[in-house]
């Protein structure tokens, strides 16, 4: 078993990314510019912002946070995604979900320009997505398939079972799989909750990329002899074994599955580091014009 270390990963690619924008700097051209909207003081999303500015002083990129209370109407919202939309400054922009109740959440995605949905979530670059076309990729989905890129991981002709059906996850990362690119051309079967024999269905994958949210619900006799195992999820639980009294585990059982798994990414460390980096990318494309030109 090869464990994928999504963090040594990242920091390798982050030093790319770091070289290309000081390439832009020294040819003049625009430093990027990625905008974040944070409405409320949701815990986990303050953390994720927070990590995704970081990431971007790291590597050059100029950042800002938005921060909007709580108590914010959706018109209000929806005016400074406007505002956001005709900003020349700005290349691309997130809206940090999820978003409080009372904020139609879809209209929010909607309304935000497709030329500068870096998230990758208005139906346009979901759909171009899906046709093949250029279009910004959501940030987890994307930074799965560049791990399987980057360790060289054969996917063509494989049997890819995707356990979720999340649109910021499950639906986009079958949908990659299944494009006639590398990493790609697998036959893809996508499950949920309603999914008749789940067992069966997991023990023909050959990749199994698990976005369920439900803790180390894959185990080991769930899983093919040899297979690829990507685990997206993300679950906080109290120990009195680490500094900040807090660890992570994953939808995979870890220690039972990397006895079986030919690779397998490990949570904290695997897919989450790479999803920042999937932001960071699709804000460079943003600023060079390489998806809308
Ligand atoms: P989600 O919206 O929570 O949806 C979960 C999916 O799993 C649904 O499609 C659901 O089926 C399915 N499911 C739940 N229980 C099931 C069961 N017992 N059997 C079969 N299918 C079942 O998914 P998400 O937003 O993609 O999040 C999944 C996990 O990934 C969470 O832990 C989240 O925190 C984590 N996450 C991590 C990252 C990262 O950067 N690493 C990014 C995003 C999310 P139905 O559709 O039928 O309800």
């Amino acid at each position: 078993m090869e464990p994928i270390d999504g963090k040594k990963l990242s920091s390798t690619i982050k030093e790319e990314i770091a070289r290309e924008v000081e390439e832009i700097k020294q040819a003049g051209g625009k430093v990027p510019h990625l905008v974040a909207v944070l409405v409320g003081h949701d815990p986990a999303s303050e953390t994720y912002v927070n990590n995704k500015e970081k990431a971007c002083n790291k590597v050059g990129i100029e950042s800002e946070v938005i921060r909007l209370e709580e108590s914010i109407s959706q018109e209000e919202l929806l005016n400074k995604v406007d505002e956001l939309n005709n900003d020349p400054k700005v290349d691309g922009f997130i809206v940090q979900l999820p978003l409080p109740d009372h904020i139609d959440e879809q209209k929010v995605i909607e309304a935000v320009d497709p030329k500068k949905d870096v998230d990758g979530f208005h139906p346009v670059n979901m759909g171009r997505m899906v046709l093949g076309l250029p279009a910004y990729l959501p940030a987890t989905p994307a930074g799965i398939l560049e791990m399987l890129k980057r360790y060289n991981i054969e996917t063509e002709g494989k049997d890819c079972v995707v356990l979720g059906r999340s649109n910021i996850v499950g639906k986009p990362v079958a949908n990659l799989m299944l494009q006639k690119t590398t990493p790609g051309n697998c036959t893809v079967t996508v499950c949920h909750s309603r999914t008749k024999n789940l067992e069966q269905v997991l023990a023909k994958a050959d990749i199994l990329i698990v976005a369920m949210g439900k803790m180390e619900f894959v185990t080991a006799d769930m899983v093919k002899e040899g297979a690829v195992v990507i685990d997206v999820g993300i679950h906080r639980i109290r120990s009195d074994k680490t500094k900040s009294g807090w660890k992570l585990k994953g939808d995979v059982k870890f220690d039972e599955v990397k006895g079986k798994a030919s690779y397998i990414t490990p949570v904290p460390g695997g897919v989450g580091p790479m999803t920042i980096v999937s932001l960071l990318k699709n804000t460079i494309a943003a600023s060079q014009g390489r998806i809308y030109g």
